[in-house]
């Protein structure tokens, strides 16, 4: 099917405008409560749009310094695929 691919662009979950806020919020209070997360990377979207290939997947963040997804000058927006990932400590 020609469109299939169609399909699947509207399948994807769309993020929420708070998105980046929620999640690093909640990787802050994980890492206040010594648990086991480290930091947060960001995963990049398979697609890659050219704004996050600019990113170094293997980079650690803190949450404070972690950059803001979806990137701001990303072509789509809510439905780019780059996600937060917590770092955990025995990794
Ligand atoms: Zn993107």
């Amino acid at each position: 099917m020609p469109f299939d691919w169609l399909k699947g662009f509207h399948q994807e979950m769309e993020k929420a405008p708070d998105y980046a806020e929620k999640t690093l919020a909640a990787y802050r209070l994980g890492m206040k409560a010594k648990g086991s997360i480290r930091g947060v990377r960001v995963e990049v979207d398979p697609d890659g749009c050219p704004a996050s290939r600019a990113l170094d997947p293997a980079a650690e963040y803190l949450p404070d310094d972690a950059p803001h997804l979806p990137l701001p000058d990303c072509p789509k927006g809510g439905r780019c695929r780059c996600v937060y990932r917590p770092v955990m400590s025995y990794e």
